[in-house]
């Protein structure tokens, strides 16, 4: 069996990963000296992602309660995440030009 055939996974929501993706939008804008094709910011995305602590909640049964601790851990995670993640994609980008 799939789960994807019985559940509706969108209901399975990564708090952590809504944070990165809100902060990748808001360094892009900052960074335009930091490639903006699809492979970078991908890139870019996965490294962070890599290196922040998940926050996993059900959108029917957990509302994700804003958690202020736990979401400053989180930001601090992601600055440093994103400072060595465009470092190193910008030093060593995925395409050849
Ligand atoms: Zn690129």
């Amino acid at each position: 069996m799939s789960l994807y055939d019985f559940y509706n996974l969108d209901n399975l929501r990564n708090r952590s990963a809504e944070i990165v993706y809100g902060r990748i939008e808001r360094f892009l804008e900052q960074h335009e000296d930091f490639c903006h094709c699809e492979q970078c910011v991908l890139d870019l995305l996965a490294y962070v992602l890599n290196h922040v602590t998940p926050m996993y909640g059900t959108s029917l049964l957990d509302p994700l309660s804003p958690n202020p601790d736990r979401e400053k851990k989180i930001d601090v995670e992601i600055d440093l995440a994103l400072k060595a993640g465009s470092k190193r994609v910008a030093a060593h980008p995925n395409h050849d030009s």
